[in-house]
């Protein structure tokens, strides 16, 4: 055949996942880390690696981690469901949660893996915009899902790229207003020192999804996990890719939970850079940041005549230039003229914070 058939419908106008990661000096695009998991676990990881036996195929469902998961939660293994990364686990809330004639609720802006999901899986997208603040709209929320005919809805918190976490109250409203599935996004919630954890126990409906990729420094090993009843657990368990979770991933899951007070100090440098970024940001003529619960801090650029797309880029590219890569929002819904910096380490702040004031000084 000199031809091809075309592919599946849903994928016409969809572009794959691309983050424009490129080499910089200071990588403040991702909401990685930016120190390495610390050297004596990665002593333990060694230890623990070289027992391995590498020809077995892994557990199926990793019920060693489950467990070790379960234990940190106060929950139980058949509460818990572990994935290559939480992306995996999105794609298996979209599987198992929506499909052709159903519908996901998505509060824009927001993270836009939940969208594209529910595309390739023939769900249909009902969005409800944030406010101007991009807090959720809750009254708007809520009358949507009176409607009944919502399947699933994601509330991340802190809501990426915007920053700020969802009131617990607000969650527990939408829990009691739905039987729809509540997947409240916690994989920056260690930043933010919050979790709606304590709400599982009374709420069938709500699944959490957790990450050992920002705060436990492990994206590139690729580990998540949901915390929900045991009945949702069962359902997503069905949709899951068998051994998605590979033997050495496992391990170094096992090797980081165990040592996760370790990770504390990390944790709290970058809430206290947080905390700097943001008021020096503020005091820059021109930008405005957004209060952040998590590892980054979203800014908007002024123009002349107000933010515009056009600094926003300029100053992204200035940026790349001096060596800071951040993350560029200024084209996308509602972020018109906003950047988006991960924390990183205070050299790699500095410098984020000493190019941007030339750039607004040469602007
Ligand atoms: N949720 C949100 C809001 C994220 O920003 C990310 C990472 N970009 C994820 C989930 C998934 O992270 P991972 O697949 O690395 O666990």
């Amino acid at each position: 055949m000199d031809t091809v058939r075309a592919a599946a419908p849903q994928l016409a106008g969809l572009v794959p996942y691309d983050p424009k990661y490129l080499p910089a000096e200071a990588l403040l695009s991702a909401n990685e880390s930016p120190t390495d998991i610390p050297p004596a676990v990665r002593e333990q990881v060694r230890a623990a690696l070289a027992r391995l036996e590498l020809n077995r195929y892994p557990d199926p469902l990793a019920n060693g981690l489950r467990d070790a998961i379960a234990a940190a939660n106060g929950l139980r293994r058949e509460q818990v469901l572990v994935g290559n990364g939480g992306d995996e686990l999105l794609f298996d809330l979209a599987l198992a949660w929506g499909g052709p004639g159903r519908a996901f609720l998505n509060l824009p802006p927001t993270f836009s893996v939940y969208a594209a999901n529910a595309r390739l899986t023939g769900t249909r997208v009902v969005d409800v915009a944030r406010t101007d603040g991009y807090a959720i709209d809750e009254d708007a929320v809520l009358a949507r899902v009176a409607r009944g005919d919502i399947d699933f809805v994601v509330v991340t918190s802190p809501n990426n790229p915007t920053g700020a976490c969802a009131p617990l109250g607000l969650i527990e409203r939408l829990l009691q207003a739905t039987d729809a599935l509540v997947l409240v996004d916690e994989a920056y919630c260690e930043f933010a020192g919050t979790t709606a954890l304590p709400l599982l126990e009374a709420h069938e409906n709500l699944a959490l999804l957790r990450t050992f990729s920002k705060a436990y420094a492990l994206a590139g090993v690729r580990l998540g996990y949901v915390l929900a009843h045991e009945g949702v657990i069962s359902e997503l368990a069905k949709v899951r890719q068998p051994y998605s979770v590979d033997a050495v991933s496992q391990v170094i899951g096992r090797v980081v939970l165990e040592n996760r007070a370790a990770f504390q100090p990390a944790i709290d440098a970058i809430v206290a850079e947080r905390g700097r970024v943001t008021a020096a940001l503020a005091a820059m003529d021109g930008v405005e940041p957004y209060p952040s619960d998590a590892n980054w801090v979203l800014f908007r650029l002024e123009g002349t005549g107000g933010p515009t797309a056009a600094t926003a880029a300029a100053a992204w590219e200035y940026l790349y230039d001096q060596g800071v890569l951040v993350r560029d929002f200024s084209s996308a819904f509602m972020l018109e003229g906003c950047l988006r910096a991960t924390i990183g380490t205070a050299e790699q702040n500095d410098a984020l914070l000493a190019a941007l004031g030339r750039f607004l000084e040469s602007a």
